[in-house]
C-alpha cells in the first residue's frame, strides 16, 4: 500500500536541521526572546522579498489581519467586502474588531473574490453619501475590501483596486497563503494598503509554531502597527491607543530566516509538481471528471495548495484515503453559512459559486519533497476511482 500524505514537514526539517538547530541554541543561549535581532533582520528581509517598504512581524496570520484592521481604524459601524470562500480568520477578524463582513461571490475558475460580484454589489445595493460608500441594506459604511489570494494565486487586483480607489476603500490583502505570489509582476501584499501573511507550519514559509507578518508601503501605517503590536504603548507604559500583544517570537524569526533562503526552491518544486499533475491528469483522460487549477497568464502561483474540482468529491476523498493518499477540503462550509455568522442572514444559495466550490473541490498533496512515484500514485489512484 502506497503512502502519500497531504503534507510531510519532517522531510523539510531533515533538509534544514543542521542549519536551524544551532540558531535555536544560540537564541536560547542569549535568552533574548522578544523583538531581538532576528525579528528585525527577518522583517527587513521579508519586506524586500514581498516588494514592500516595511514588514512588521506578528504572532500569526490571524493577528496580522487583526492588527491591519486596527491600524486602519476599522471598527463598529464599518463594513468590509470580502469572500465567503476562505479560511475562517478572514471574516473572523473583521467581526472581532466590531465591523461587519459583507460577502461577495467568487470567480469559479480562480476561486478568488470576483471583481464583477463586488462591482454588482456596489452598484445594486450601495449609495454614496459625503464621499462614503453606504450599504443600503444595513446603512453601514463600507470602509474596506479584503481580497484573499487563495491557494497561492493572486486575486484579480486591478479591478478591485479600481473599485477601492473610486470609493475610498482601504484594501487589506489576505496573503496568508501567498508569500511570493505575483500579480502582473508585482508581489502580493504590496498592492493594497496592508498585506497579511501567515507562517503557520503548513504555509509555504512555515514557522515551528505560529507566526505572521504585515507588510505596507505606508510609513505611518507601519509605525502604527509597531505600536499596536506592543499594546499601543509609546513610550512603553504610556498608551494613547489600545493595542494588544501581537509580537512574533524571536525563536520563530530565527527559524524563518533560515527557511526563507530555501523558499524559492521549494516554491519551484511545488510548481513542478503542479505541472506534473497537469500533464498526467490530461494524459490519463481525466478532463471530463477533474478540473485542474488554472494559472493566470501574468501571475506567479506559488501553489500553497493544488486544488481540483471533481465529480463525486466525497467518494473520491474516501477512496484516496483508503489508498493511502491524503487530501483535504479547503473549505467545506463557506463562511456565510457558518453558525456564528447567522446574524448576517444569508440563506443557502446566497453565494452559489462559493457553495459549489465548497462541495466540489479537493486539495491534493503538492509539497516540495514529494517524489515522482508518489505523484504518480495520486494520479493512478484518481484514474482508478473514475474507472469503476
Ligand atoms: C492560514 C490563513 C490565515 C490565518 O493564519 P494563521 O497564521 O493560521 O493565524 C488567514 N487567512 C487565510 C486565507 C489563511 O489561509
Amino acid at each position: 500500500m502506497s503512502n502519500v500524505p497531504l503534507l510531510d514537514l519532517k522531510a523539510q526539517f531533515a533538509q534544514i536541521r543542521a542549519e536551524v538547530m544551532p540558531l535555536i541554541e544560540e537564541v536560547c543561549a542569549s535568552q533574548r526572546f522578544i523583538l531581538g535581532e532576528h525579528v528585525l533582520g527577518l522583517e527587513a528581509q521579508l519586506a524586500r522579498y514581498c516588494g514592500s517598504a516595511a514588514g512588521v512581524g506578528v504572532s500569526s496570520g490571524t493577528d496580522a489581519l487583526l492588527l491591519a484592521l486596527m491600524a486602519l481604524g476599522i471598527g463598529v459601524g464599518d463594513e468590509i467586502l470580502t469572500t465567503p470562500f476562505t479560511f475562517f480568520a478572514t471574516a473572523g477578524t473583521i467581526a472581532r474588531v466590531g465591523a461587519r463582513p459583507v460577502f461577495c461571490d467568487i470567480d469559479p475558475v480562480s476561486f478568488n473574490l470576483s471583481p464583477t460580484a463586488v462591482r454588482e454589489f456596489v452598484e445594486r445595493h450601495c449609495s454614496v453619501r459625503n464621499g462614503q460608500l453606504i450599504n443600503g441594506v444595513t446603512a453601514g459604511r463600507i470602509a474596506g475590501l479584503m481580497p484573499v489570494h487563495l491557494y497561492g494565486q493572486s486575486a484579480d487586483m486591478d479591478p478591485l483596486m479600481d473599485i477601492a480607489k473610486q470609493h475610498n476603500l482601504k484594501v487589506i490583502e489576505d496573503a496568508a497563503q501567498a508569500i511570493g505570489t505575483e500579480y502582473k509582476g508585482v508581489r502580493v501584499g504590496s498592492i493594497g494598503d496592508i498585506g497579511c501573511f501567515s507562517f503557520f507550519p503548513s504555509k509555504n514559509l512555515g514557522a515551528f509554531g505560529d507566526a505572521g507578518l504585515c507588510t505596507t508601503n505606508d510609513a505611518d501605517l507601519a509605525e502604527s502597527m509597531r505600536v499596536l503590536r506592543v499594546h499601543g504603548g509609546k513610550p512603553k507604559y504610556f498608551h494613547s491607543v489600545i493595542g494588544g500583544n501581537f509580537r512574533i517570537d524571536e525563536l520563530q524569526a530565527a527559524v524563518l530566516r533560515v527557511k526563507l533562503k530555501y523558499l524559492d526552491g521549494w516554491t519551484e518544486a511545488r510548481q513542478r509538481n503542479a505541472a506534473f499533475y497537469d500533464a498526467a491528469f490530461a494524459a490519463a483522460g481525466l478532463n471530463e471528471r477533474l478540473e485542474r487549477p488554472q494559472v493566470a497568464k501574468n501571475g506567479r502561483h506559488i501553489f500553497n495548495q493544488y486544488v481540483v474540482r471533481v465529480q463525486k468529491r466525497d467518494e473520491l476523498k474516501a477512496f484516496l484515503g483508503e489508498h493511502g493518499v491524503g487530501t483535504e477540503i479547503y473549505y467545506p462550509v463557506p463562511l456565510h453559512l457558518q453558525k456564528c455568522f447567522a446574524y448576517l442572514n444569508h440563506a443557502a444559495g446566497a453565494f452559489p459559486e462559493s457553495e459549489r466550490a465548497a462541495a466540489q473541490t479537493l486539495a491534493l498533496p503538492i509539497y516540495p519533497e514529494l517524489q515522482e512515484e508518489q505523484l504518480r500514485t495520486v494520479v493512478d489512484s484518481i484514474a482508478e476511482f473514475y474507472r469503476h
